[in-house]
């Protein structure tokens, strides 16, 4: 009998990526093989993302055309963030699109769903999954570098942030766990590069210190107590992701790390990244008014990003920045936004990206006053960003004549430390340079923020 077929669509972040991996190694350990493209697929699977509004109206749009596009008898499913946070919705309308199945985190999305009468999954109102995906196997990334997963959920509650009322909190998984993943991953040596990644990455293995902390322990004195003692031993002992990154970079040549919430990038995490071969720094920090960033209920604020910032290019000159910005929180005045456009003209961040504000239900922020219009929130977005094209193309220009260590990803595609996969800009490499090799090179030209190089 013939393989049934999967064809999956994967929406969102790096994070989704992941789940999609391990989606697919559940799929091809049930027996399925990849379909070579919708029309021809047995079940067509859509990970969704609903991290703002532009985001679930791409997921809708997504599974609209996908519906049209499978074949009359495969089964369409969708699972991710909006099957998880928009589950009832969706289903409400689900013979309109054509959705024959919506499965929330830990809903089987295998072929027994297929073989079996459709039967939409039971709401799930639980703030913390019961399942999830972080220890599924995956299969053999295609690519020469690979994103994994080392804790899913978020502590923390930032004030226009949805993503912990349906991703739950952080569970970190354990490092034996990671390793085990990373060398399956990495053993034949096709994937040269790893990136971490985590809703808040440098919190990871916080939830099991204070789990472990507070376990048991009934008596509010002891309790106190022994939280205190913790934090003393913690100010000691480094932070797990110090010895995360240091036991996953002896297993490969590039880890990089995404999404650093700024209050835990601390000295030893700096000079720890700073030691590796991707000095690269994806900062999180999505305003630079410490007013704002009050409102959001975030920490930080211009002095503090800039001496982190700056205390990092002491140590490592050649350190690569990244940061998101939200634009158009409610209460954000003219003088928030200027003191972001200075801070923007000043920290001088290789890479940056500014998102317009999106009010999501049920977040702290959705009862703020002082919206900001939809057509200044536009306005200011735009200054941003052009301000900060000029200075990425800049950067880039300096480059042009250095030398770098670039890794080819396709033909005629690499990226050096300086460029993360899929968000950043590229390096155009001569075509005769294989894919999921490192080379030396020279720049030799800039194209706005892609860059030009010659093998040396
Ligand atoms: S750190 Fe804040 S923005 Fe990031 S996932 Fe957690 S709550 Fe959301």
């Amino acid at each position: 009998m013939a393989k049934k077929t999967y064809w999956l669509e994967t929406l969102g972040c790096p994070k989704n990526q992941v789940d999609s991996d391990k989606l697919e190694g559940v799929l091809i350990e049930d027996g399925m093989s990849f379909a070579t493209s919708p029309e021809k697929a047995d079940l067509v699977l859509v990970n969704t993302c609903a991290f703002i509004e532009d985001s679930r109206t791409e997921s809708l749009e997504v599974i609209a055309e996908l519906g049209e596009r499978k074949k009359s008898n495969a089964r369409l499913v969708v699972t991710g963030c909006m099957a998880e946070r928009y589950g009832d919705e969706l289903k409400d309308s689900a013979e309109h699109i054509g959705i024959d199945k919506v499965a929330g985190f830990g809903v089987p999305v295998t072929p027994v769903s297929i073989k079996s009468p459709i039967r939409f999954s039971a709401p799930t109102q639980s703030k913390a999954p019961s399942f999830d995906l972080l220890n599924l196997p995956r299969p053999q990334p295609k690519a020469p570098w690979a994103y994994l997963k080392v804790a899913e959920g978020c502590d923390k509650k930032c004030g226009y942030c949805a993503i912990p009322s349906f991703r739950g909190q952080q569970r970190s998984r354990a490092m034996g766990d990671i390793l085990k993943e990373c060398e399956a991953i990495t053993a034949s040596g096709q994937v040269k590069e790893i990136i971490l990644v985590a809703q808040d990455l440098a919190s990871y293995m916080k939830d099991v210190a204070h789990k472990k902390d507070t376990l048991h322990i009934k008596d509010r004195a002891t309790r106190e107590k022994n939280e205190l003692n913790s934090r003393n031993s913690k100010a000691k002992s480094p932070q797990p992701i110090i010895e995360l990154l240091e036991e996953v970079t002896k297993l490969t040549e590039w880890v990089r790390l995404l999404y650093l919430y700024p209050s835990d990038l601390t000295p030893q995490l700096i000079e720890t990244i700073c030691k590796t071969k991707v000095p690269y720094f994806d900062l999180s920090l999505q305003h630079a008014s410490r007013e704002l960033l009050k409102k959001m209920r975030r920490f930080g604020g211009t002095e503090i990003f800039l001496n982190k910032i700056s205390a990092i290019r002491e140590l490592a000159p050649e350190a690569v920045f990244r940061s998101n910005f939200i634009v158009g929180y409610p209460g954000e005045t003219e003088k928030d936004h200027e003191e972001l456009i200075g801070f923007i003209e000043e920290a001088r961040l290789d890479w940056a990206a500014f998102f317009l504000y999106s009010e999501e239900e049920g977040t702290y922020s959705a009862c703020l006053p002082d919206k900001v219009p939809a057509k200044l929130a536009a306005e200011r977005r735009a200054e941003l960003q052009s301000t900060q094209l000029e200075i990425t193309e800049d950067l880039r220009a300096q480059l042009v004549g250095t030398q770098t260590k670039v890794l080819v990803e396709a033909e005629g595609e690499a990226r050096s430390f300086r460029e993360a996969p899929e968000i950043d800009g590229i390096i155009h490499v001569p075509e005769s340079l294989r894919a999921g090799k490192f080379y030396e090179v020279k720049i030799t030209g800039v194209s706005g923020c892609d860059l030009h190089a010659e093998p040396i």
